[in-house]
């Protein structure tokens, strides 16, 4: 016998009822974004892999190492998307929205990095972000913060925590890239391979290093607040201050650095402590020089992505996630021509709104029953040749446990009772 084929490493299937627990978390991302004014963007789940050696940058862990990159059949490069960034920027420039001032987009959806699986590691994850276009405004910082803190508040999540740093633009980066440099030089023989490739052409990458080797040169490294410019320094208090007006609490946590070229001023991320090794759910920041560099105007702009699969494990971890409520009903018909009348009915119901599960197979009642529970029908419509003679059914309250006699003719009155159950 051949072997059975399995789902590629370091991927999923959702199933149910885990899926419906996936599309109600999503239902909720998207309500909240369009509570801030944003508007969701889809753009292809593959672009030119050159968007993302020129987004992303080269020399990141991304484009190195983690890209699903083929060549066509017309001999295109192309690659799965690893991040959303990108895309959306050249979505925007390709269709003008740029000269039209400021935009507000969110994204839901996959994404694809060729790493390795572990827990919270996944081959193709999926992700939730903003991204805020138009505006150098501190606000617009705090803006994105918030949303992204409103989620994690309003899952009752209480272990989070918001830590928040400044990487400079490009007039202090400089100078602190030499002191970085000064300080890593003599360092490099410690260092990991890909810390001391990258050391010369872009040392804050090695503070981004998650190998080990790397951890002690990265503890006692200067840090970029030290060696912020004037308007930099301006920038980051007033995002603080802005926070704190909002109360949403923080951490100045001078090491988060985004392994991402595209970075200025402000960066943060989202960590807890039920989540182990990989601790981050959310990273973000400012991205000023981006669109410019990838040939567009300048244009300003912070955002956020969101791990998804962490997301739902800090839920699961924190118990947070309620059972879901009964719901629906369950037409439980004995016999063929039972069957065929509660057809009718469920076809009724359902165009009405109400969901009605159906077993189609010839089951004994206890059985029907079993379905109920299984399908979580909060109530049962029964036929059995007794009440098909006397024109009645029987409507059961699955979790009361009690039973009301009606007509069968009578879907009006059927429909309000089973409102009232709640089904
Ligand atoms: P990490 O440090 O965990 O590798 P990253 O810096 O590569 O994260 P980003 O590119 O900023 O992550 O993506 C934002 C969020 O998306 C992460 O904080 C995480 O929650 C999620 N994420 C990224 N890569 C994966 C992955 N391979 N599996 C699961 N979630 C991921
Ligand atoms: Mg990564």
């Amino acid at each position: 016998m051949p072997s059975p084929i399995l789902a590629p490493r370091g991927t999923y299937d959702l199933l149910p009822p885990a899926s419906t627990l996936r599309a109600s978390l999503e239902a909720r991302m998207r309500v909240l974004a369009q509570g801030y004014g944003y508007g969701e963007i889809r753009t292809p789940i593959f672009e030119a892999t050159e968007l993302f050696e020129r987004g992303v940058g080269e020399g990141t862990d991304i484009v190195e190492k983690e890209m699903y990159t083929f060549v066509d059949k017309g001999e295109r490069r192309m690659t799965l998307r690893p991040e959303f960034t990108a895309p959306v920027v050249r979505a925007a420039l390709e269709h003008k929205l740029f000269s039209v001032g400021p935009q507000r987009f969110f994204y839901i959806g996959p994404i694809f990095r060729y790493e390795r699986p572990q827990k919270g590691r996944y081959r193709q994850p999926h992700q939730f972000g903003v991204e805020c276009y138009g505006y150098a405004e501190p606000e617009a910082d705090v803006e994105v913060i918030s949303l992204a803190w409103q989620l994690v508040r309003s899952h009752g999540i209480s272990d989070a925590r918001l830590q928040l740093n400044s990487i400079g633009d490009a007039v202090c980066r400089e100078r602190y890239r030499e002191a970085l440099l000064a300080y890593l030089r003599p360092l490099a023989p410690t260092l990991s391979e890909d810390s001391q490739r990258r050391l010369e052409r872009n040392p804050l990458r090695v503070l981004d290093s998650k190998d080990p080797r790397d951890g002690e040169a990265v503890k006692n490294a200067p840090h970029m607040l030290e060696h912020l410019c004037d308007p930099c320094a301006q920038h980051f208090s007033t995002v603080r201050a802005l926070l704190d007006a909002l109360s949403i609490p923080y951490d100045v946590n001078p090491r988060i650095v985004r392994g991402l070229d595209y970075y200025t001023r402000t960066v943060f991320e989202i960590v807890s402590n039920s989540l182990g090794a990989q601790s981050t759910v959310c990273g973000g920041g400012r991205y000023d020089n981006l669109v410019a560099s990838l040939g567009g105007p300048d244009v300003p702009a912070v955002g956020f992505a969101l791990g998804i699969e962490r997301f739902e494990m800090i839920l699961s971890a924190g118990g947070a996630e309620p059972a879901p409520p009964r719901r629906g009903v369950q037409a439980i018909a004995l016999g063929a021509q039972a069957r065929a009348r509660l057809l009718l009915l469920a076809q009724q119901l359902r165009e009405r709104g109400t969901t009605v599960f159906m077993d189609l197979a010839d089951r004994k009642v206890a059985a029907q029953f079993k379905l109920a529970e299984r399908n979580g029908a909060r109530a049962g419509v029964i036929l059995g040749s007794d009440e098909l003679a006397t024109g009645e059914l029987v409507v059961r309250d699955l979790v009361e446990r009690s039973d009301v006699r009606l007509s069968l003719d009578d879907t009006e009155q059927i429909a309000a009772v089973l409102e009232r159950m709640g089904a």
